[in-house]
């Protein structure tokens, strides 16, 4: 789950990580006040799920409040990178000497987290590790030890960060660790960490992802769930308690476990097909789950074709089978439904599904080539 920059910097300041002065706004109104309250010179920041906004229009510096209302004007309301701009945040603008980038974030190849810092902040660190990979300082923290004053120091000294900085410097990375491991948070990135011109360290930026296998820990943080920036679909999919991921092909896809879910959508890539969803209904999964499921597919307009991939373990295909009944006594569709049924009462299953429009496979290849041909045909 993916915090909203204020989200961030409100999390931030909990844990007395300085960020600037500001305010979040869902009005031209809301904008002006703030706007006066902080002095007239305001950054207007669009709140989107996305970096680089500043690139993309949706960061603008405005020298007075008249300015601040129109910089408002153009950014609420409209969309940055396909996201709608429901809200900005006014931040008080800040005199910048030099930005630095730093993180820490879960490292899959260490498989601990790891520190990065770089004098180069405020771009796209993406970018910059391609550019000059040189220039991002990596290290490892062992999670047991936790951070060591050395390693600040070392990095501090690797991003050429002058002496007089060091202590503000390594006090906010120790809050940024402390908010990584409270939060389960797998990545804390502040891009950039300025230098005001008053010789201050600031987070001018704040970016929180947490862990959403973690959520269950942190009732108050899955509150900031921000219910506008994720497609309701996948919120309904949550709600109905199955993994669900919108994607932008015309398959529905409903499959137990997540790693048969990815081959799923593998084979329909290579087949020439494009999957409309990632669906995990997970193991063991009931009627109602099945049924929910398939509404949920199904309510997406683009949906031509459904594959129905079920290797039946701890799921029974019977189980599956009733659950795709039960769904169509009460939806009615013509789109047309490949169901592969295999393992624990497939025969059962199948058996159940005889006599229906369903389209039975045998196998995965066998079951895709078919969906993938069927809504080729609904597109034409
Ligand atoms: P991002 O593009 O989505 O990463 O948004 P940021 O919050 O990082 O802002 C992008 C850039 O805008 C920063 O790197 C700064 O250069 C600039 N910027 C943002 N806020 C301020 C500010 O208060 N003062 C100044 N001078 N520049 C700012
Ligand atoms: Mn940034």
């Amino acid at each position: 789950m993916k915090l909203q920059e204020y989200q961030s910097k409100i999390l931030f300041t909990m844990y007395n990580i300085p960020v600037p002065n500001g305010r979040i706004a869902e009005s031209i109104g809301e904008v002006k006040q703030i706007s006066e309250e902080l002095g007239g010179r305001v950054v207007i920041k669009a709140q989107v799920l996305s970096g680089g906004r500043g690139k993309a229009g949706g960061v603008r510096i405005a020298k007075t409040i008249d300015e601040a209302e129109e910089y408002a004007n153009q950014i609420l309301g409209k969309e940055i990178y396909g996201m709608p701009v429901r809200k900005v945040l006014v931040d008080e603008m800040i005199s910048i000497d030099k930005e630095i980038y730093l993180s820490i974030a879960n490292d899959r190849n260490s498989q601990k987290p790891i520190l990065m810092a770089s004098s180069f902040g405020g771009m796209d660190i993406e970018e910059v590790s391609r550019s000059n990979p040189e220039k991002i300082v990596k290290r490892v923290i062992d999670p047991l030890l936790g951070l060591r004053d050395y390693q600040l120091r070392d990095v501090a000294i690797n991003i050429d960060l002058d002496r007089d900085y060091w202590q503000d410097f390594s006090t906010i990375i120790h809050q940024l660790w402390k908010v990584y491991v409270d939060c389960d948070a797998t990545l804390v990135e502040v891009n950039p960490l300025v230098i005001t011109s008053e010789k201050k360290l600031t987070a001018l930026d704040a970016k929180v992802v947490l862990d959403d296998n973690a959520m269950f820990r942190h009732p108050n943080l899955n509150d900031l769930r921000d219910k506008d920036a994720v497609p309701p679909s996948e919120t309904q999919g949550r709600k109905i308690g199955v993994s669900f991921i919108k994607m932008e092909g015309n398959i529905g896809c409903l499959v137990n476990g997540a790693g048969l879910a990815m081959a799923t959508m593998d084979i329909i890539k290579e087949l020439g097909g494009e999957a409309a969803n990632f669906l995990d209904i997970g193991g063991g999964a009931n009627a109602k789950k099945v049924e929910e499921s398939l509404r949920l597919i199904l309510s997406d307009e683009k949906v031509k074709a459904i594959l129905i991939n079920v290797f039946g373990g701890i799921t029974r295909c019977d189980e599956v089978a009733k659950g795709i009944l039960s769904a169509f006594k009460e939806i009615q569709t013509n789109i047309p439904i490949v169901v592969r049924l295999v393992g624990t009462n497939d025969k059962e299953g199948l058996r159940l599904l005889q006599d229906t429009e369903l389209i039975p496979a045998g196998s995965l290849l066998e079951a895709a080539t078919i969906a993938v041909g069927k809504a080729g045909e609904g597109k034409a």
